[in-house]
């Protein structure tokens, strides 16, 4: 099946004229999502809770906030950036009262609709608009007239026109620069949580931990194992970001490169590739969503523990002080706390 691939001159932005858009919450993606459609010159109203000390950040960026349930009251498009396990209740107390029919409802991961966690009545629109980076490179892109190429899939369309507000909330969000992929709620949710489990935050920090606890228990310096297996993995995937395998493999010396193709697949094996199927499987069944809501309505008390052993590792104290000795790489951060 060809990819349906939407750029911005397939979006009009015209579309959002005379509606309004709530962003609730003003998280990574929220606040990106926030400020990018306000500069796009779409009407913007963020809902957070009235405690939340997020209020004076979205504030601060000079936009206008409310409660979350004024918010999607005033709203024709309510878009949930909420974490994904406590999203079901709020919109059930907060979003679902406050919906009229021919409204548009948002997620930015397919995540509560695709597993039936969330119902939206039948008279209301629903849509996904999904970047593929984190919130803060879809801000500092736009910023610097680049977009973060993004998912759009539609669930549901009574209105008939959800696609094309679909394509404009993305175009809106800058995404129109670089590729606006259409897909299905099914797909966007299974390959995202696949591609963060195995590989881009599971796989990737697990690999690089156990590369830096082999070269310590073997006494090398821990400064040298950090930068070996964890600080270069960037400089690494910049090369491979900007031209492929092979544009890292031109880079690199013929010994790297030697000891990649004959090596690297003894680390990730056909042992490993079996459990990444076993992972995806959860995936599809339902199982991990499953744990995950769970987890969360128990209180998330597992989840605290390994968070917290994780930040606790000795190897994060470590790359905080080689850091220290690189100042520049506090210039142009994508994360600052007290903004975003
Ligand atoms: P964050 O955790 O960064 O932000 C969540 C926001 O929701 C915060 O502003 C928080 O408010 C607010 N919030 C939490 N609980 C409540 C509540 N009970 N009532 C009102 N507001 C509340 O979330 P993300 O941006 O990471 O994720 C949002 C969505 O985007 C998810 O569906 C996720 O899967 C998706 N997504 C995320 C990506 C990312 O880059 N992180 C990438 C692509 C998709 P407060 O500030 O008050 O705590
Ligand atoms: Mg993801």
């Amino acid at each position: 099946m060809a990819l349906k691939i939407y750029y911005d001159k397939d979006a009009d932005l015209g579309r959002l004229d005379g509606k309004t858009v709530a962003i609730l919450g003003y998280g990574s993606q929220g606040h990106a999502h926030a400020q990018n459609l306000k500069a796009s010159g779409v009407d913007v109203v963020v809902g957070l809770r009235k405690e939340s000390p997020t209020w004076a950040k979205a504030e601060g960026a000079g936009l206008r906030v409310l409660g979350v349930a004024e918010a999607a009251a005033e709203a024709d498009i309510v878009m949930m950036t909420l974490p994904d396990e406590t999203t079901a209740a709020i919109y059930r107390e907060h979003v679902e009262p406050n919906l009229q029919p021919g409204n548009y409802l948002a997620v930015a991961h397919g995540f509560n609709i695709h597993f039936g966690v969330i119902k939206p009545p039948e008279n209301v629109n629903v849509f996904m608009v999904a970047p593929k980076g984190p919130g803060h490179t879809v801000r500092a892109n736009y910023e610097e007239g680049r977009g973060v190429p993004s998912l759009v899939a539609v669930h549901q369309d009574p209105s008939g026109d959800t696609l094309q507000i679909g394509l404009a909330y993305a175009a809106g969000l800058g995404a129109g620069r670089a590729g606006i992929i259409e897909t299905n709620f099914r797909e966007e949710t299974e390959t995202d949580l696949f591609g963060e489990q195995a590989v881009l935050c599971g796989g990737l920090v697990a690999l690089m931990t156990a590369g830096y606890e082999t070269l310590i228990e073997a006494g090398y310096a821990p400064e040298m194992a950090y930068f070996e297996t964890i600080h270069e993995v960037k400089l690494i995937v910049d090369l491979i970001y900007e031209g492929g395998v092979a544009n890292m493999r031109y880079s690199v010396s013929n010994t790297a490169e030697y000891g990649d193709v004959t090596r690297g697949p003894r680390v990730i094996d056909a042992d490993t590739k079996a459990r990444m199927k076993e992972i995806l499987s959860e995936i599809q069944t339902g199982q991990f969503a499953r744990e995950f809501i769970l987890e969360n309505q128990s209180g998330g008390l597992q989840f605290s523990a390994l968070r917290r052993r994780g930040e606790e590792h000795p190897m994060e104290e470590v790359g905080a002080r080689l850091r220290e000795l690189m100042p520049w790489l506090k210039e142009k951060r994508l994360v600052d706390r007290s903004k975003n």
